[in-house]
């Protein structure tokens, strides 16, 4: 599944390839990626066929391309990627992938947009931009109720710390929830929290501010250097994201590594089970809660 970092590595790849060059012609191949396109396939095309791509933007993991607005006015296409799904800029000769779905030729007859998915979960659809609520952008209607990213430079950290501490729930839970901070999976939630030495059970409504604040930037570090180290380079035309985390398993401190010595001091990690999914942490530097602050015991 895509992560954040994989997700604005394409974000960043489509805002040099695809905007501002009109659209000409739009193949829907395969039903299935544009099921969401509730008039169907006609309806998107023509949606698309002579406007352009204004803007690429990105809220966590949910990927946009808003249209120019004098001639479609106020709307977007979305990108679900699902589990599989790749967004790729191509040179027009390159050969079909075999799992191509949908093609966004441009009148410029350059490289064109191809979104292309194995397994299908994935689709694109045409929808409305409304205004985003915690900002003066505006994002897609299905989008509105996902927080901004830490990364986003809109992010506000002291809405963050107030909304947070609003909460009676484990700090992990309050991570993954994306209607509080988006793009923070499992993984990077785990060595976020590690390398704030703070435990996941931790109760938010018992954190101190300067505690979240140190969470916060812990979450930023860790997003900003899988970013960087993030498995797919842009090189070229090329478009890709390939399902697979931008971090590498040498990089990781805590996450999947049960047994293992915690690289600060040495002491085994622990795997825990916490929402159905494995978590992992260090039991010297993440002291869990006292019982009386947890919400579930240890
Ligand atoms: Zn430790």
């Amino acid at each position: 599944v895509p992560e954040l970092p994989e997700v604005e590595t394409v974000r960043d790849g489509l805002s040099r390839f695809v905007l501002n060059r009109p659209i000409i012609a739009v193949q829907a191949r395969h039903p299935r990626a544009i099921r969401r396109q509730l008039a169907g396939a006609e309806d998107f095309a023509a949606a698309l066929r002579g406007t352009s791509f204004a803007a690429a933007r990105r809220r966590g993991k949910y990927l946009w391309l808003p249209l120019d607005a004098d001639r479609s006015g106020a709307r977007s296409l979305v990108a679900h990627l699902g589990m599989s799904g790749q967004l790729l800029v191509q040179p027009r000769d390159t050969q079909d992938e075999k799992h191509l779905h949908v093609r966004i030729e441009f009148a410029d007859g350059g490289p064109e947009l191809r979104f292309v998915d194995q397994r299908t979960f994935g689709g694109l659809m045409i929808d409305e931009l409304v205004a985003s609520g915690d900002g003066p952008d505006a994002v897609p209607a299905q989008v509105s109720h996902i927080a901004r990213d830490p990364l986003d430079p809109l992010f506000d950290d002291d809405r963050f710390v107030r909304r947070t501490r609003l909460r009676h729930t484990e700090v992990k839970r309050a991570l993954l929830d994306q209607t509080l901070i988006s793009g923070i999976g499992n993984i990077y939630a785990d060595e976020s929290l590690w390398r704030a030495r703070l435990n996941g059970a931790r109760i938010t409504d018992s954190l101190t501010r300067p505690v979240l604040r140190s969470l916060l930037a812990a979450v930023r570090e860790v997003l900003t250097e899988s970013l960087r180290q993030g498995g797919t380079s842009f090189d070229s035309l090329y478009v890709n994201v390939n399902g697979q985390g931008g971090y590498f398993e040498r990089d990781l401190a805590v996450y999947g590594r049960e047994g293992r010595p915690c690289p600060r001091c040495g002491r085994a990690i622990v795997r825990t089970s916490f929402m159905n999914r494995s978590s992992f942490h260090c039991p010297r530097c993440q002291r869990p809660p006292r019982l009386v602050d947890s919400v579930l015991p240890q």
